[in-house]
């Protein structure tokens, strides 16, 4: 496991000289949490280190749980907190983005698609079994479904019932290069078999979406929660599949621990920023919760969206 700070010496080095871009991508299904906020210290503080740019992506693939209040909050919970000037939901261009702005990209992006790798299927989360349900309840966000392979060779064809779009996974390992974690390896096909594009609500999957997209807005950093380790080998599949040929770095974060959240102030773990502003809690204190609550400082101080730099060097 790599130590803080050498983060920063380890991702240069897979960048090999390369101009760092990396991107911070919350889903606007709820308020901006802890969680959120340390993995924004992640990475604007990673990117002060590396002079990168940020991109920043409001991920509203699923047009189900979104709600365009959850993503003005966001915007403004971020600029509150000091990470991003003030945006209007509806001027997000260039450096931040709104993912149901961009479906056309997505429907390019099939289209390079193998066809022998794409099929219809017709199951349910009930009827990929119990695991599938637990994640349900998770409320998993993320396709995170080992499928049975039910539907792959009935060539179904979207008609009256509703269809989800699968693409087959490639049944080989994609080792990857982590930052934090050292050398991974993932064989997508066994851990998920098929992963879903388009969901039988014919919306985007988060796989698609966000391979699509940091293929597109070129980014060579994906910081990110552990929670989603075992999305990428998946994601480096279907990066292949469209063309792409320069693998980015990748840094899995830790998440905010129980025992640590334990030695955290309740009210800081449980509530979202939105409510700590309202209470007049200050924003580099929330910065500073968010830091200590992953590991990042060794006490909750207070910490500046300007110095986040320090904690990374
Ligand atoms: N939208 C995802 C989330 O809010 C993050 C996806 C990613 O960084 O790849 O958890």
């Amino acid at each position: 496991m790599v130590t803080t700070q050498k983060l920063c010496d380890e991702i240069r080095k897979q960048l090999a000289g390369k101009q760092a871009k990396t991107r911070f991508a919350p889903s606007p299904t709820g308020y901006l949490h802890l969680g959120h906020v340390a993995s924004a210290i992640y990475v604007w503080g990673i990117a002060q280190v590396l002079k990168a740019d940020v991109i920043l992506r409001i991920e509203d693939h699923d047009q189900s749980r979104y709600r365009s209040e959850f993503a003005e909050a966001i915007l403004e919970d971020l600029h509150w907190l000091g990470f991003i000037p003030l945006t209007p939901l509806e001027s997000l261009e260039k450096s931040f983005h709104i993912q149901s702005a961009c479906t056309h990209f997505y429907d390019e992006a099939l289209a390079k698609l193998e066809p022998g790798r794409l099929f219809y299927c017709r199951c349910s989360r009930k009827d990929i079994g119990a695991a599938v349900a637990r994640q349900a309840i998770e409320g998993d966000l993320l396709n995170e479904v080992p499928y049975s392979g039910a539907c792959e060779h009935l060539n179904l064809i979207p008609g009256h019932n509703p269809l989800a779009l699968r693409f087959r996974m490639s049944d080989r390992d994609f080792p990857f290069y982590d930052a934090r974690l050292g050398l991974q390896s993932q064989n997508p096909f066994r851990q998920q078999r098929a992963s879903i594009l388009k969901d039988k609500n014919n919306h985007w999957s988060y796989q698609m979406a966000v391979v699509v997209d940091d293929m597109r807005d070129g980014v060579n950093v994906i910081i990110r929660g552990e929670d989603i380790l075992t999305s990428t080998g998946r994601q480096l599949d279907l990066r292949d599949a469209l063309g792409g040929t320069e693998e980015p770095v990748h840094l899995h974060h830790p998440l905010i621990c129980d025992d640590k959240g334990a030695k955290l102030s309740k009210r800081f773990l449980s509530e979202g920023v939105r409510a700590l502003k309202i209470q007049n809690v200050a924003a580099e204190a929330v910065l500073g919760q968010a830091a200590f609550a992953v590991g990042l400082q060794s006490s909750p101080q207070p910490i500046t969206a300007s110095k986040l730099h320090r904690l990374f060097s």
